[in-house]
Formats: C-alpha cells, structure tokens, sequence
C-alpha cells in the first residue's frame, strides 16, 4: 500500500464480531457444529459468484448424492454436471472434482488443513484455501473475497481500488494478525456474515452494525459509496439463432458442446452463430433433410455471463424426422439426464407447450 494509505488495525474487529455473530448468525444448512472440510469446500465453491439462496438446494442435493469426498472423485461426468446443473460457472463442478482426485489421490482422502497444501489443488485459490483452512480447520487464515473487501475498505474509510492486488495483500496481512485463538471459525464466517447481512453493497445498516462506532467511512458519511472499483469492461455480444427441434415423437434434439471454452461439455439445443432470417433458417432445417410439419419463431432470450452477452432468437420446428447428428431426448430425459445450461433454459416453456 502506498503513502497515505490508511493504517490498518483491525484489532477492534474480533470480540465485537464473534459476539454479534453468536446472537446474529444465519441457520444455513451448511453451518456445521462438527466441522467436515469436505462440506466446507463443496459449499464455498458453490457459493463463489452464487447467491445463498440459490445455493441452499443445490447444496441439499449435491450432499445428498454425494456425501463424501470418494463419492465426489469418482462420480461421472455427466452426474457431476446434472448436479450443477443451473448453477452456472461449470469449471467449478470440474474442478470441484479434480480437487476430490487430488486429496484421494496425494493426501490419503484427507483434505489438507494447510493455506499452501489448499492452494495448490485443482481451482482453490486464496480465498477458499482460506476459508477451508479457518472455517473446517480453525486456522488462522483470513478468507478474503468481496464482501470482506467491502467491509475492510468502510471501516478505513479508504478509496484505494479494492481490484488492486495490493490491497487485497494488506487487508489480508492485517486480519490475519488479529485471527482470535480458538474462534477463527467463527471470525472469518463472522466477516462474510457481516459483509452479506448489514454492512450491504449498494446500502449499508449501519445502525445495525457492531463495528459502527470503529468505522471511518460510517463517521465521513462516505460508506454508501465505498468501496471504489474500477469499471469492469463492456461485454461482448454475441448473437445467436437456436433450433428448438421436436420430433413427432416427442423428442428434443440436443447436441455437446465442444469439450474447451464457454460451458464446455455441456449440452444444448443445436445453434448456429449470427440471426438468421426466416428463410435462412428454413435452409437450414432443409440441409439437413428435416422437413419442420410446423415451424415459428419463439421468443428471443438473452443471457448474461461475466464477460459475455448471448442475444439468442429461437426458431421452433415440430419434424417429421429425427436427424442422426443429434441426441433426440425425451422430456424426462431432459430433465433427469441432460445437463442443459441455464442460458437456455428461456427457451424451455416453448418446446414444452407447443402442441
Ligand atoms: Fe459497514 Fe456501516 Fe458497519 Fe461501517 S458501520 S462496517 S459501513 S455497516
């Protein structure tokens, strides 16, 4: 951190914290009274990028189907993926499980308790080698992410970008300093329960908050606007025309993607780049010898990931035919077999109504 930074002593932050945490804390269902650091791990992962709430199901069920780290390693892909299903970020379910093969693996099934031994597992990085290191193993390892940086940077009252790489070091440095002998469990969840429920993004409860009287940016009046982040760079779009094809069977043509890049491995409704015209699309279908007994346009849909924006328009067709270049499954299928994507799931209520 450079001159002029603020100081930072989070020494205050630890009985103040554990105390409102005891009374305050939320019952999720992955809050344990016997640490497991493989539950640990699976909900963290879970929760990057993801909210609680729709985290708590996918949790239930994961854990349910897989309850242990051998059930993890060595579940099939398309199991793994049918779990995930929905939750987007797929690359974490992947890694999820090469991470599970690596402990099964190097560490005898037990997952290291060590912040370097955690780092060096496929797809945990700082923060959840942090976060499984205090939170399952009582360590004194700060789990730095967002909501903590957020916190951090009101209590300095510091407009330093919080993106900076410097930043999240000192923030780390000085917690860690501070980790409460025998409580760094509950430290470290305290300050993500505090980010998640009082000390808010855009509105922070201040009058809530037992920091308060602690807190530079709540005494300049500045904390609303904290912390600063640079703008995050425009998304690309991307315009697609997908086929919502139905056999007269009943079936659903779906095809895998490519193994590498965007949702790799996962299923979807055959697309082509670009939005083509009626007749265009009509051309389509006929090159590939489908004679649509119905064909209409459906409504468009558009998804949004962190760097890139889908505009998708759908074209529906009821075929004569079920061309060999695709999977053709049922609806039951669909939905206990296939791991369709959320960014097509705006299409869904339009193949399944159509009669
Ligand atoms: Fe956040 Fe307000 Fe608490 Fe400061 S007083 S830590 S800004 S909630």
């Amino acid at each position: 951190m450079g001159p002029g930074s603020p100081k930072m002593d989070f020494s205050f932050m630890p009985s103040r914290l554990l105390e409102w945490y005891a009374a305050a804390a939320r019952d999720l269902p992955w809050r344990l009274r016997i640490p497991n650091p493989y539950l640990t791990l699976v909900s963290e992962i879970m929760l990057q990028q993801t909210r609680v709430e729709t985290v708590k199901p996918y949790y239930t069920r994961f854990i349910a189907e897989l309850p242990d780290l051998p059930a993890l390693a060595g579940v099939s892909e398309e199991k793994l993926l049918k779990l995930w299903e929905g939750l987007g970020y797929y690359s974490r379910a992947r890694n999820l499980q090469k991470a599970a093969q690596a402990v099964m693996r190097e560490h005898h099934g037990e997952i290291p308790a060590e912040r370097e031994q955690l780092l060096k597992l496929p797809g945990i990085g700082e923060y959840t080698a942090g976060a499984v290191a205090s939170i399952a193993f009582g360590r004194p390892e700060p789990a730095v992410d967002g909501n903590v940086l957020r916190v951090c940077a009101r209590l300095l009252n510091s407009r330093h970008d919080i993106a900076d790489p410097a930043f999240h070091k000192a923030v780390r440095k000085h917690l860690q300093r501070v980790y409460p002998e025998g409580k760094c469990s509950e430290f470290t969840q305290s300050i993500m329960e505090l980010g998640a429920m009082v000390c808010l993004p855009g509105n922070p409860r201040c009058m809530e908050c037992p920091l308060r009287d602690k807190c530079a940016g709540f005494k300049a009046g500045t904390a609303p606007a904290l912390p600063v982040k640079k703008a995050p760079a425009a998304r690309k779009i991307v315009t697609l025309t997908v086929f919502l094809l139905r056999s007269e069977q009943g079936r659903i043509a779906l095809r895998k993607r490519p193994g590498k890049g965007i949702l790799a491995g996962l299923w979807e409704y055959p697309s082509v780049p670009g939005r083509l015209s009626r007749g265009e699309a009509l051309a389509w279908l006929n090159a590939r010898t489908l004679k649509p007994l119905r064909f209409r346009k459906t409504a468009p849909h558009r998804h949004v990931f962190t760097h890139l924006e889908w505009h998708m328009a759908g074209w529906f067709a009821l075929c004569l035919e079920e061309s060999p270049e695709w999977v053709w499954a049922t609806p039951e299928e669909c939905r206990t077999r296939y791991s369709l994507p959320g960014a097509f799931k705006g299409f869904q209520s339009d193949w399944m109504t159509e009669k």
